[in-house]
């Protein structure tokens, strides 16, 4: 077997703990050899306050798969292939478009992979599979979550560059415009962004792809049952993806594959790295940001934890 690939992660919050360190324990291409964080850090694993203080330490290092939020990740992939490191990202890949560009053109010869997990859920490539040969009639998109159960005390979320509730909504419309054949565009918009913060806390989105009319409701403040689905009608029968596209069901037929969205996320970044290739695709920020520059902005009462 080749050399595995020696791996930092940086930001080692929530994601990072609950994903990716299982998944990079659990793949033979990578080895964790260190982690860059400024408070948190992994029992046994050297960590470093910065990227620059991991460099300057000359630790041997290929790759870096960056798990910060999305507001302060752009320096950070810059200065990773300026060091001549191949990059992963975490979703969202950046606050703008611009970001994303900037990021592609200093990548060079290095893999740059901008990941989207919900894309790896179990219903989503046979979903996509399924469509290909139907006339897709009207898309419905319900993407409802307690943000106080999912990202307690997470201020970043609601903060310039946070995203809001569209932190979780972009997964949603990341599987959108990997399952429908055609370009999606935003047609008009409205979010909700509570009294002192930055980022809304619910969005309705219009949208179409081609002739298809598609309507995304995304809430911040569901109580009881959470709700990630993607309803699609055709004219040879319905489609359905739940909880976040890991349950499939077609003409009232359900099928659950496993969970297996971020070592999926990783063989694909080995892959990439062994073919010399990258993967970056900005539909579903392009989308998240028309949203947001183009909205009908509400204001509502102040959010607190
Ligand atoms: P989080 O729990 O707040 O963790 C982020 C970590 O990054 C924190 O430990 C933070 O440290 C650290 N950090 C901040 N700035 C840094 C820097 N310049 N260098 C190194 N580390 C830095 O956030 P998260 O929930 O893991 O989310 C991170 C990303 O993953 C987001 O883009 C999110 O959309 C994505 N994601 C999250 C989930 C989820 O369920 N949580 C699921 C899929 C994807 P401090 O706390 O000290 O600032």
């Amino acid at each position: 077997m080749a050399t595995p690939h020696a791996l930092a992660v940086i930001g080692v919050g929530k994601i990072a703990r609950d994903r990716h360190l299982p998944a990079i324990a659990a793949d033979p291409a990578f080895h964790l050899v260190a982690t860059v964080d400024p408070h948190a850090s992994v029992d046994g694993v050297p960590n470093y306050a910065s990227l620059g203080a991991l460099l300057a330490d000359g630790r041997s290092i290929d790759a870096v798969s960056i798990c910060t939020p999305p507001a302060m990740r752009a320096p950070i992939v810059l200065a990773a292939f300026e060091a001549g490191l191949h990059v992963m990202i975490e979703k969202p890949p950046a606050t703008s478009l611009a970001e994303v560009e900037a990021m592609r053109s200093v990548a060079g010869t290095r893999t740059f992979f901008a990941a989207w997990h919900s894309r790896e859920a179990a219903g989503v490539a046979p979903a996509r599979a399924w469509l290909a040969d139907k006339r897709i009639e009207r898309v419905t998109i319900e993407w409802r979550e307690n943000i106080r159960h999912w990202h307690p005390g997470q201020d970043w979320i609601l903060a310039e560059g946070g995203f809001g509730v569209f932190d979780p909504g972009i997964n949603a419309l990341s599987i959108l415009t990997a399952i429908l054949p055609e370009r999606v565009d935003l047609t008009a918009a409205s979010i909700e962004v509570p009294e002192g913060r930055q980022s809304p806390l619910a969005a309705r989105l219009e949208m179409r792809s081609g002739a298809v009319p598609i309507v995304a409701t995304f809430d911040f403040l569901q109580l009881g049952e959470q709700t990630w689905t993607i309803d699609v009608e055709t004219d040879a029968g319905s489609l359905s993806l739940r909880d976040g596209g890991k349950v499939l069901v077609v003409d009232g037929k359900s099928e659950t594959g496993v969970n297996a969205e971020y070592p999926r996320l990783y063989r694909r970044f080995a892959e990439l790295i062994e073919a010399g290739g990258s993967d970056v695709d900005d539909a579903p920020l392009r989308l998240t940001l028309d949203a947001l520059a183009r909205a009908t902005r509400n204001k509502v009462e102040p959010f607190s934890w």
